[in-house]
């Protein structure tokens, strides 16, 4: 590991100063992840700015029936919030099933949004990543891409962004608020990750002396009934193959009244389904509308060598947590 000075952010204003004096340093979060990059040689910024002191730890209810997400809550106490296990379970459930308890009580929502690829070649210094040095190649194209992305890719990179929280974050239509000495603003959780094309390297919106202060839930009545369900590899501690983020109310008539649906592990930015969605509002709620939306979704999938799987499996667990939504009483 690089050397690097280290220093804590007794308030935001001081956090802000500091980004912005020192390009070259990094906040750090929980430090789940950055430090994991930094002793793999990945990262190495000269200065960490510890922010784990500021005062953005809270969950505040907002009189709309929304929620404001401090960007250093822990996942852990997200995902434990009687609110958001009563309002947004699929948000509670797509935490839980990320990382291991001892990582949830340290990962921050902040540091969650900007989590690296699990790309191997990635974390393989011999190995060719645009992502890691731009214009050097990309050896997941021609090399082992089992857990690549099918959706959103572009020539220079397949990488799927590995978050599970952002996925549900992503069909709740959530909004991230960022601060920097420039002032505030806000960004749609769906134009927060951006697509690879041919700067796979610039991950998100947020400008390197930017920092996340919440995440905005706004209300979303059909989440108190919802649902996230993550294929992987192994039962726990393992990053998804395929998830699904979805809500959904059915009306009287047995057609689809509202619909939210994500998907996690196929994409290279947590993937809002947007044309599925156009699909299923007002259609019957069987599996054959079910199906036909997953597919249309998934028709513009690039597979590559070893993830084509991915495809099938997705439209599969569309149609399972669509028809649990709308099958099974006791489901949330
Ligand atoms: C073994 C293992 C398994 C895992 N499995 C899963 C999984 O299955 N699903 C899943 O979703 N995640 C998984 N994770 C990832 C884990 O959730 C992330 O490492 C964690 O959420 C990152 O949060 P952090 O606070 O530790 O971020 P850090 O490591 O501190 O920071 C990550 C990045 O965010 C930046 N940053 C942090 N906070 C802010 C802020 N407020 N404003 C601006 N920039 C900021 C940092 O500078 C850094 O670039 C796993 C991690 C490990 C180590
Ligand atoms: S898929 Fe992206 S992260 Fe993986 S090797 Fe290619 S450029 Fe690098």
């Amino acid at each position: 590991m690089k050397t690097f000075s280290y220093l804590s952010a007794q308030d935001v204003d001081a956090a802000l100063q500091r980004i912005t004096a020192e390009p070259g340093a990094k906040f750090l979060g929980g430090g789940t992840n950055l430090v994991d990059l930094m002793r793999e040689g990945i990262e190495a910024p000269e200065t960490l700015i510890d922010i784990t002191r500021l005062p953005l730890d809270g969950i505040e209810e907002l009189p709309d029936g929304g929620l404001r997400i401090g960007a250093l809550v822990r996942n852990s106490a997200l995902a434990a919030h009687p609110v958001v296990r009563s309002r947004y379970p699929f948000l509670s459930q797509a935490i839980l099933l990320g990382a291991t308890g001892q990582i949830r009580n340290m990962a921050t929502v902040g540091g969650n949004l900007l989590q690296r690829t699990r790309c191997l070649y990635f974390y393989d210094e011999a190995s060719a990543c645009n992502k890691r040095e731009p214009g050097a190649g990309c050896s997941a194209r021609e090399g082992f891409n089992r857990g690549n992305a099918v959706l959103g890719t572009s020539d220079d990179c397949v990488a799927t962004h590995p978050s599970d929280m952002a996925v549900a974050l992503a069909a709740i239509d959530a909004v991230v608020e960022v601060r920097s000495s420039r002032g505030a603003r806000r960004i749609a959780l769906t134009e927060f990750h951006r697509l690879p094309g041919t700067t796979p390297h610039l991950e998100s919106e947020l400008a390197p002396d930017e920092l996340i202060t919440a995440i905005v839930l706004p209300p979303l009545p059909i989440a108190a009934r919802s649902h996230y369900r993550k294929v992987r590899d192994r039962a726990s501690y393992a990053f998804a193959l395929v998830s699904v983020a979805a809500a959904l109310q059915v009306a009287a008539d047995g057609r689809i009244a509202e619909i939210r649906l994500a998907l996690g592990g196929v994409a290279t930015k947590p993937w809002r389904a947007r044309i599925a969605e156009e699909l299923l509002l007002g259609a019957e709620a069987t599996d054959e509308s079910f199906a036909r939306a997953a597919a249309a979704e998934l028709a513009p999938a690039l597979p590559l060598s070893g993830n084509a799987f991915k495809i099938d499996l997705a439209q599969r667990t569309v149609v399972a947590v669509l028809r649990k939504l709308t099958t099974d009483r006791s489901a949330s």
